[in-house]
């Protein structure tokens, strides 16, 4: 998936999507099909966003393809094509392990369901009655109860049971027990209806597929190039993208990027109602993550262990300690050389939710200390579930907030862009400035792997509606 084209974006295009995450990726595919021209421009050297693996020595690491809900085999088939659904395959064995308990689960809602009354020892018709209620919820729902209220009303002084049904979702985005109800419901039925699953072949076969698809579809594509800002014409609509200083000249912009940054950098924020900029100030950034990569030599193995492992030291369910940077709770994936038929490589990537600014002020020497500090503890906690594996590794790597950022240019290295108040902004940013669109992650619904790929389609549509308008 990695493009070098080095060419400039010249041209005239319908819309300039810019951002080559799934959001990006998606919306720029759907439209090229119905007939538009599209330029799609990644400022990166290769395509997918946060859905990206990197090569080292004879590994590839796989950044965040930990595991999606099963829609994903839907929205492949229908929006990209039925080679690339049939690659979806489900996660076998998700374990927890915690001081409250260690067990395996399937991650369906059955499984849950049994869980919850045999081993936590509640009554199957409250189970019942909570997850009635979870697969009632949707977007235009009631917003104002919380997640703590939710599972107060069900599961009064169940921290156990709370960390169970909370702390997957905690450790993907950072959520916690403040935010709307709705928006846990939501994503957590929707994992939990039928598990959790994986593209066969990891993330770079799902890209250069894309990749094939994209081409054969006519999307132009331009990587490593820097998207500026937007011009307008004198009635206020989009006129062109300004990339690496050249106006490409487009009808409609589609921001696959931070959402903040496309209010504030390309549009600025004088074009908004003061109301509409209000709203804009007020959305939070999501918190960012960390992660130890890790490597088996030629030759070494591991026994199975589970393919997802939500692990933590702590003693209770605590949102705030996931976040700490005093780390007690990760999520290792475990990948076996059967994630890409052929390869005899085992990878390990340990992720841990992290806070911009725990990171941003240490450079230099401190910087890499730190990084030291985290794989060592990172192997420590390992050595303790897979006893030799240190001597196993030829390589380990770390990624921090930091590295997030650089990477994709999202303010404080966000996982999952902003708080559940970026998506209105994301939603109506077309009423504001007529041609600007937005699809990418915000809140927790639109993010991760099926969340951007389906916004990428419904926002493509409010494009195609936009287009086709007479002016
Ligand atoms: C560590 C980690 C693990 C994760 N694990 C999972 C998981 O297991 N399952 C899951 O479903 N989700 C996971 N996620 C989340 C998921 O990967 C993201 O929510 C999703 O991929 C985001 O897609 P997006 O469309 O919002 O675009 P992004 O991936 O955010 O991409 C945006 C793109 O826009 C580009 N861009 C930004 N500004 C500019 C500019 N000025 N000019 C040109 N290009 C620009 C960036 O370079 C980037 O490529 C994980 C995320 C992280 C960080």
């Amino acid at each position: 998936m990695i493009i070098n084209d080095k060419k400039r974006c010249t041209g005239k295009f319908d819309i300039v999507v810019v951002g080559a995450g799934l959001g990006g990726l998606t919306a720029a595919n759907v439209l090229a099909k119905r007939g538009w021209k599209v330029l799609l421009v990644e400022q990166h050297f290769q395509l997918g966003g946060l859905a990206t693996c990197f090569r080292r020595k004879h590994h590839i690491f796989d950044v965040a393809l930990h595991g999606f809900p099963v829609g994903m085999r839907k929205t492949l088939r229908k929006y990209w094509s039925k080679k690339m659904a049939e690659r979806i395959i489900q996660v076998p064995s998700i374990r927890f392990d915690n001081p409250q308990f260690s067990l395996d689960t399937t991650f369906t809602k059955e499984d849950f369901m049994d869980i919850l009354v045999e081993k936590f020892g509640v009554e199957r018709s409250v189970v019942n009655a909570f997850f009635a209620e979870l697969d009632g919820m949707n977007y235009y729902d009631d917003r104002s109860m919380t997640n703590r209220e939710l599972f107060e009303k069900y599961f009064p002084g169940r921290n156990d049971v709370v960390r169970l049904l909370m702390e997957p979702i905690t450790y993907a985005n950072g959520s916690t027990l403040d935010e709307p109800a709705i928006t846990y419901g939501i994503v957590f039925s929707n994992f939990m209806s039928k598990g959790v699953y994986t593209f066969l072949g990891g993330t770079n076969a799902m890209l250069d597929m894309m990749v094939d698809e994209l081409h054969t579809n006519g999307v132009e594509i331009r990587t490593n190039a820097m998207m500026e800002k937007i011009n307008f014409d004198s009635h206020g609509r989009v006129a062109a993208a300004v990339i690496d200083g050249r106006a490409v000249e487009c009808s409609a912009v589609l921001s696959n990027g931070n959402i903040l940054s496309t209010a504030r950098d390309w549009a600025g924020m004088d074009r908004f109602s003061k109301e509409f900029a209000e709203k804009i100030n007020s959305v939070r950034l999501n918190n960012s993550s960390c992660q130890v990569y890790m490597g088996l030599k030629p030759g070494e193995s591991i026994e199975p262990m589970g393919d997802l492992l939500f692990t933590s030291t702590h003693p209770v369910f605590e949102p705030k300690a996931i976040l700490s940077k005093n780390v007690t709770s990760r999520t290792y994936s475990i990948y076996y050389p059967s994630i890409r038929p052929g390869s005899t490589d085992y990878t390990i990537v340990a992720s841990m939710n992290a806070d911009f600014a725990d990171w941003a002020g240490l450079d230099g020497d401190a910087y890499k200390l730190e990084k030291q500090k985290l794989a060592d503890d990172t192997l420590a906690d390992l050595e303790t579930r897979l006893p030799g594996i240190t001597d196993k590794l030829d390589h380990v790597e770390v990624a921090t907030p930091k590295t997030f950022k650089r990477y994709t240019l999202h303010g404080g290295g966000a996982s999952f862009g902003t708080k559940f108040e970026g998506l209105e902004v994301s939603m109506d940013l077309s009423k504001e400035i007529p041609g600007l669109f937005h699809a990418g992650s915000v809140g927790i619904i639109m993010s991760g792997w099926l969340g951007a790929a389906n916004y990428g389609v419904i926002v493509a549509n409010h494009i195609d509606a936009y287009l086709e308008k007479p002016s």
